[in-house]
């Protein structure tokens, strides 16, 4: 199944947030760019807050209907595995096989020989000539046997999900939940493997240099990330001539929400090379849904005070599960009494990714990025507050991913 050039995976943890999200693509169509809208949800975030695909299904489904959308849309069953891939079939249309974890283990000796065997010799030097490097069949054997594995698993989820879904569905391979990153040549040859599996991969999410950490910027090198980005770029579309790939094949970022300094690199090089991508957000809706109840005032501003201060005093079972993508300095985490004391306005700004505002505070923001549970406990008198307060929430969650995501991906300065 083909994805649209542009597309924007987009979180709604709680399910209320479908039309306030589909507003921020119908902004961008009026500017005349098509951004084609995925939901996202993995089983981690279903486990932790003890909801199901099809809720999210029903959400989508209702969002589409009450904006009248008429373009495509899916339901994502981000970072499955074999294990938990069955409880998404029903549901969704649009499957993140995560194989991060088969990384690096090393594949049978006559598998790695095989895969090199069915290279064709006009996409090594394909290769060698996009990235001026000088390949010998044993460093491509080697990253065989770092990758092979991986491409194995995922072509046994994608025939998993293939013999039991109904219907048509986009395949998404991810490899970005892993410590070292994948170079573009790396990037090439899992390509090249993943169409030896017969898999119609529509987007590849690798692992960039650099800290992606959860609901903040970004914090690397973005010169180094842009050359890479292009490079993968690049390799994509070798890589789509030489292995038969399908043509609309694009990069998945896993933005683990707002890697604002990334933005103007990813749009550049998108326009340079007139290729697509899928930039995938999830919790920046969430906190959104805060912003908006602090801002509302009120019993909305006081929930919030109270997750927070749940949030500080649970931190370690909280961030736990999230160790690898935060980096939160307990000590600049304001104490709940004196957020107590804080009025609407004071919240909103520490919170909102405005990273201008002397108020924003990066590290009580990742804390309640990661604190969602809290919301998910307080169970209707939560979602209940999102009813009373749609307004000012759904304001901020289609400013949020309109102003902050789309626009500066998919639209650059315009
Ligand atoms: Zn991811």
């Amino acid at each position: 199944m083909k994805m649209e050039k542009y597309s924007i995976g987009m979180g709604d943890r709680f399910a209320h947030e479908g039309e306030a999200q589909l507003e921020a693509v119908i902004l961008a169509q009026k500017m005349g760019v098509e951004v084609t809208p995925v939901w996202n949800k993995s089983f981690r975030e279903h486990t932790i807050i003890g909801s199901e695909p099809g809720q999210t299904r029903a959400a989508a489904d209702a969002a589409v209907r009450a904006c009248d959308w008429q373009g495509a849309y899916f339901c994502d069953a981000d970072h499955i595995g074999l294990k938990t891939v069955d409880f998404f079939i029903a549901a969704c249309d649009f499957y993140t096989i995560d194989v991060a974890d088969f990384i690096g283990e090393p594949a049978p000796p006559q598998e790695v020989a095989a895969f090199v065997q069915a290279l064709p010799a006009a996409a090594l030097q394909g290769v060698e000539r996009a990235t001026g490097l000088t390949l010998s069949t044993a460093m491509v054997a080697e990253i065989a046997q770092k990758y092979l594995l991986a491409v194995l698993q995922a072509g046994a989820i994608y025939r998993h999900i293939r013999e039991r879904r109904k219907g048509d569905f986009v395949v998404e391979v991810s490899m970005d939940e892993t410590l070292s990153p994948q170079t573009p040549v790396e990037l090439f040859f899992i390509l090249g493997g993943l169409a030896q599996q017969g898999i119609p991969v529509a987007t590849i999410a690798p692992k960039f240099s650099g800290r992606f950490n959860k609901g903040v910027d970004y914090v690397g090198d973005t010169a180094q990330f842009a050359r890479e980005f292009e490079q993968d770029v690049a390799v994509l579309k070798l890589a789509v001539q030489s292995f038969s790939l399908p043509p609309g094949l694009k990069l998945s970022v896993h933005s683990g929400s707002d890697k604002f300094s990334l933005y103007p690199h990813i749009h550049a090089v998108l326009e340079r090379h007139d290729a697509g991508v899928h930039l995938k957000t999830a919790g920046t809706t969430w906190l959104e849904e805060l912003v908006g109840l602090a801002e509302a005032g009120g019993d909305g501003l006081s929930l919030v005070k109270k997750v927070y201060a749940q949030a500080v005093g649970r931190y370690d079972e909280l961030a736990k599960p999230y160790a690898t993508v935060i980096d939160i300095d307990a000590q600049q985490l304001p104490a709940p009494e004196a957020v107590n004391g804080w009025d609407a306005v004071k919240f909103a700004t520490s919170l909102r990714h405005n990273p201008h505002h002397p108020n924003y505070n990066k590290h009580l923001r990742q804390l309640l990025h990661v604190s969602f549970k809290i919301a998910a406990e307080m169970g209707s008198d939560y979602v209940q507050a999102l009813k009373v307060h749609r307004n000012a929430i759904a304001r901020n969650v289609t400013e949020n991913l309109y102003e902050r995501h789309i626009k500066p991906v998919f639209m650059g300065s315009r």
